[in-house]
């Protein structure tokens, strides 16, 4: 399941946020102001993974290519 790293714009906290369908990214809040102006920030995981495939990042990547992990689109 996708992992991704957000950033508060009013306190600057960062957090990392599981998401899990698209209600959910809609829902994302800081976790230490609950301010919602939280932005998804780029991991390092997907940084290293994209220096070596200049594409699309396929979701299941970090699942060991199960197929069954196609909710989130
Ligand atoms: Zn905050």
């Amino acid at each position: 399941m996708p992992i991704y790293e957000y950033k508060c714009r009013k306190c600057g906290a960062v957090f990392e946020q599981i998401i899990i369908s698209k209600h959910d990214a809609s829902e994302i809040s800081c976790r230490k102001c609950g301010s919602n102006l939280v932005r998804k920030t780029i991991s390092a995981a997907s940084l290293k993974l994209s220096s070596h495939s200049a594409g699309s990042i396929p979701s299941g990547a970090f699942s060991g290519g199960c197929s069954s992990s196609s909710g989130f689109s």
